[in-house]
């Protein structure tokens, strides 16, 4: 279970990993982290996104 957004584990997901993120919208960036969205639906976003939801 350690490290799954680095290397190995990265490189097994989906177009490994990268897609675009549905908060900031940013392209071919590494969605990595697991957020709850305001409309309670969980989504895959970006690093920079998963330290914001913080709020
Ligand atoms: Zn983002």
């Amino acid at each position: 279970m350690s490290k799954t957004h680095r290397g190995k584990g990265v490189r097994g997901m989906q177009n490994k990993a990268r897609g675009t993120c549905p908060v900031c919208k940013t392209t071919r960036i590494k969605l990595l982290y697991d957020r709850k969205l305001e409309d309670e639906t969980t989504a895959k976003v970006c690093k920079r996104c998963s330290v914001k939801a913080a709020s």
